[in-house]
């Protein structure tokens, strides 16, 4: 196995709180050193100087579409795009086909990741069988299962039943695992294309309101404290789930919250154009939304950036709004939009931005390993990044399979240099590395 004498970066890791100058060697398969000036002729050396070296990213939300729609994406393809985008963990939502609501379906996942090796795939399991919300699904089998699974969700549909929510989350609060919402009450949603507001009236589009998604925040929080199960909300995108997670944390609940990238820049003026890239679930909100999001993720009331990767088929995406589906690709663009729109204007500083890209997602996920500390020992998944590098967004250059990005052609700030997984190097440059990508 390889030896890299990573040299001259600036380490920034929030799981040890270091935040300075040293170099990092890593060897066999670990980080065998973090010092301010390390000798080690016989490694190869990454000169890192300007750079940060930092923990490798943790995705909690991330759609692999393997099985059931490898037209889309892989999970090899997926986890070529995690490594370009500096990932050493992505968690696997359940909506493929079949539905990963079985032992059988999320060991699939999970061996199938570890098979193409460049990142650790964590399975998520269906909280209802085959999504439909009526009856839970193996819950205790698939964390008991080698895949061990500790989130569980229906992403895609938020539970629309209260009692099967409960019932859920009084099973999973007996072995301390994650109840995961996509809050979104399906009656108040029906049909909508956009936030509800003024823009979605002038294009004549039907609207999703705010409160589709915080009246299924405020239940869940609500049974949350009344079953002590830890919850986790998925890609909040209004300022009324900001505030609501604010309470619920200042009240001591175990609850916790992620945003995407497209959430934090974005709003539905982006949909001006009846962009389909732009469409999304839960839709771009408002310029207020998008404000509160930035100061939930400043404060840390928003504990994790997470993608919500979405891969589609470029003649689904390619028709009228109306019939596209929602999602945005988004494992490549990551860490630039976070650097251009959180870094660089001041809302975070680097050592808060790690911290939600890596180090609390991977300690929500309880993934040993995963988000530093970058201690002797611990095992080697580091990110080297430039947070001053420009990158023009060109989804024909993506690992990923996917081309669908609102953001093609931006020029963004803070690019990828080189990603290592369990000691190996997996992307460089934007581009995935090892034998197992064509798998
Ligand atoms: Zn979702």
């Amino acid at each position: 196995m390889s030896r890299y004498l990573i040299s001259g970066g600036r380490v920034v890791d929030p799981a040890s709180g270091r935040d300075g100058h040293a170099d990092v060697l890593i060897a066999e398969g670990v980080v065998a050193g973090v010092a301010e000036r390390i000798d080690a002729p016989d490694a190869e050396r990454i000169d890192a100087s300007g750079a940060v070296v930092a923990p490798a990213f943790v995705d909690m939300h991330a759609h692999l579409r393997e099985p059931g729609r490898e037209d889309e994406e892989t999970i090899a393809s997926a986890s070529a795009a995690a490594a370009c985008g500096g990932y050493s963990a992505i968690c696997a939502m359940p909506n493929t086909d079949p539905v990963a609501d079985s032992a059988s379906v999320v060991e699939k996942v999970w061996r199938a990741g570890r098979a193409v090796g460049l990142v650790e795939v964590v399975a998520a399991g269906a909280l209802s069988r085959n999504l439909e919300g009526h009856k839970l699904a193996d819950l205790g089998e698939m964390a008991m299962s080698p895949a061990r699974v500790r989130l569980f969700t229906d992403d895609g549909n938020g539970v629309q039943n209260s009692l099967l929510a409960r019932r859920a989350m009084e099973y999973l609060a007996g072995f301390d695992a994650i109840y995961a919402e996509h809050c979104e009450d399906a009656a108040l949603a029906a049909g909508g294309q956009m936030h509800e507001g003024e823009r979605a009236s002038v294009l004549g589009l039907r609207g999703i309101p705010a409160e589709a998604e915080e009246i299924m925040a405020a239940r869940d929080i609500a049974l949350a404290k009344l079953t002590g199960c830890r919850l986790h909300l998925l890609h909040v995108s209004t300022a009324g789930t900001v505030e609501l997670v604010r309470r619920a944390k200042a009240e001591g609940a175990a609850v916790t919250a992620e945003a995407t990238p497209h959430h934090f820049t974005l709003t539905d003026a982006a949909l001006d154009g009846y962009d389909p890239n732009a469409k999304v679930n839960p839709p771009l909100r408002t310029g207020a939304d998008r404000a509160a999001i930035v100061a939930g993720l400043a404060d840390g009331t928003i504990d994790a950036i997470a993608t919500d990767h979405a891969p589609h088929a470029p003649e689904e995406k390619d028709q009228e709004l109306t019939y596209a589906p929602p999602g945005i690709a988004g494992l490549e663009t990551a860490l630039g939009l976070t650097i251009t729109e959180l870094v660089a204007p001041g809302h975070l500083t680097l050592m808060q931005a790690v911290a939600r890209l890596a180090s609390t997602p991977a300690s929500i996920l309880g993934l040993d390993g995963h988000g530093g500390p970058l201690a002797p020992g611990a095992p080697a998944n580091v990110v080297v990044f430039d947070p001053h590098g420009s990158v023009t967004v060109d989804p024909a250059r993506w690992a990923s399979t996917a081309r669908n990005t609102p953001f093609a052609g931006r020029v963004l700030t803070g690019r990828v240099l080189h990603t290592f997984f369990g000691g190996s190097e997996t992307a460089r440059d934007g581009a995935p590395l090892g034998a197992a990508v064509d798998a």
